[in-house]
């Protein structure tokens, strides 16, 4: 038995198989990059899904951590906590004015839940309307927003009052918005489905359209959030606040969390007892989200992904743009994809053999969402590797 196979058979044996495994056990991880059992190394664009937004196993977050275990492991919301209130008061910090109320959960489909539960209860009305093409989790009230009909169909009835707009079309969306409409959710950059990226003027007619119609704009930026796209949040491109926020993926250097952050007459339509959980705001995992911003601001990491990002795409546009099996390459900041006129999972698994960690969206997408410190040499492997494994189904 080759090293490693023994826990690669009782993962298959033990756990549902609900995973496009990479036959891979990794056990180490660092930077942008993380080390298999046998001790060989890979350049991360997995990164926890986009969670290891600050890279593996940093320092500050690693001290953070240490510290507060030590000190005190949990403490539920009924109680007030030191590192908690330093914790919010952070996000408040870096999030756009007027979002000043948090509600803290931990992931991004629970940060969803709460959004769409504030809305309903905010406004005193039903329904939601979510994108064609988007993903804002797999529990069932935020499944009920994501449009994969692979992800939906065997689980109906889900939660019922949503309907779909086009993404991208601020017609559909005057259209679909009635009302019955509490709110309406965006990805600012759909992510799961191949980092679609909204035409110059769309969410600010998004949010014209919220605002004239008096719903509000619930922006998904669990995937786009904390400096990932080039900016401390997407709607920054654009210039565009939302009513509520949801953020998770990367604000707890990969330790599960989930953040709702809402406008105070909104956060403030819950009352006590109206929502809730056992571990959101646990101090371990506020140490880590405080230190992962602190290191997200220090090591100016949005900057970074901007520039890194521009490095990435144009790398990519030079060396792997095959036309013959490449049909697109885009990307903003740090969140890129390759879109292929094949199925993926073969460069994928190709990938992992020559030494590189990628994602995928549906079958043709190729995605990546690096740690955000990334090298340029890093890239250059990356972007090395994709074109041999791109042109190997040509050569
Ligand atoms: C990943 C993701 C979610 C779900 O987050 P989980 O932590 O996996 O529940 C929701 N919305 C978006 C945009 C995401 O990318």
């Amino acid at each position: 038995m080759s090293i490693g196979e023994d826990f690669i058979l009782r993962e298959k044996k033990y756990s549902a198989g609900v995973y496009a495994k990479r036959n891979i056990v990794v056990v180490k991880g660092k930077g942008a990059r993380v080390w298999d059992i046998g001790g060989r190394e890979y350049v991360d664009c997995v990164a926890g899904n986009g969670s290891c937004l600050i890279g593996h196993s940093h320092p500050e977050v690693i001290k953070a951590v240490e510290k507060q275990i030590e000190q005190l492991s949990t403490c539920p919301g009924i109680f007030y906590n030191d590192v908690r209130a330093s914790f919010l008061e952070k996000i408040i910090e870096i999030t756009p004015k007027p979002l000043n109320k948090v509600f803290l959960s931990n992931s991004g489909t629970e940060s969803v839940e709460a959004a769409v539960k504030l809305a309903r209860k905010h406004m005193g009305r039903k329904r939601v309307v979510a994108m064609k093409g988007g993903f804002h989790g797999r529990t069932m009230g935020s499944l009920s927003l994501t449009w994969k009909k692979k992800y939906r169909a065997p689980f109906e009835p889900l939660v019922p009052g949503v309907d779909f707009a086009r993404f991208n079309d601020p017609d559909d969306l005057r259209l679909k918005v009635n009302s019955d409409t509490a709110a309406v959710i965006i990805e600012p950059v759909q992510g799961e489905t191949g980092v679609i990226i909204p035409s110059e003027n769309y969410l600010r007619e998004a949010r014209e359209i919220c605002d004239e119609k008096e719903v509000l704009m619930i922006l998904d930026e669990v995937q786009t959030g904390l400096g990932r796209t080039g900016k401390m949040f997407a709607c920054q491109h654009w210039g565009v606040v939302p009513d509520i926020m949801c953020l998770a993926k990367g604000l707890a250097g990969g330790l599960p969390v989930g953040v709702t952050v809402a406008k105070e007459e909104v956060m403030d339509s819950l009352s006590q007892g109206e929502h809730g959980n056992t571990y959101g705001g646990n101090p371990v995992i506020c140490a880590a989200g405080l230190a992962t911003i602190n290191v997200i601001l220090k090591e100016k990491l949005p900057e970074k992904a901007h520039e890194k990002g521009r490095y990435f795409l144009e790398k990519l546009r030079e060396e792997c743009n095959i036309g013959e099996v490449v049909r697109d390459i885009r990307g903003i900041g740090l969140m890129l994809a390759v879109e292929s006129r094949f199925p993926v999972p073969k460069y994928i698994k190709r990938a992992v053999e020559e030494g590189v960690l990628l994602l995928t969206s549906g079958t043709n997408i190729i995605r990546m969402l690096p740690p955000l410190c990334i090298e340029e040499e890093e890239i250059d492997v990356v972007v090395a590797v994709l074109k041999r494994v791109l042109s190997g189904e040509i050569g």
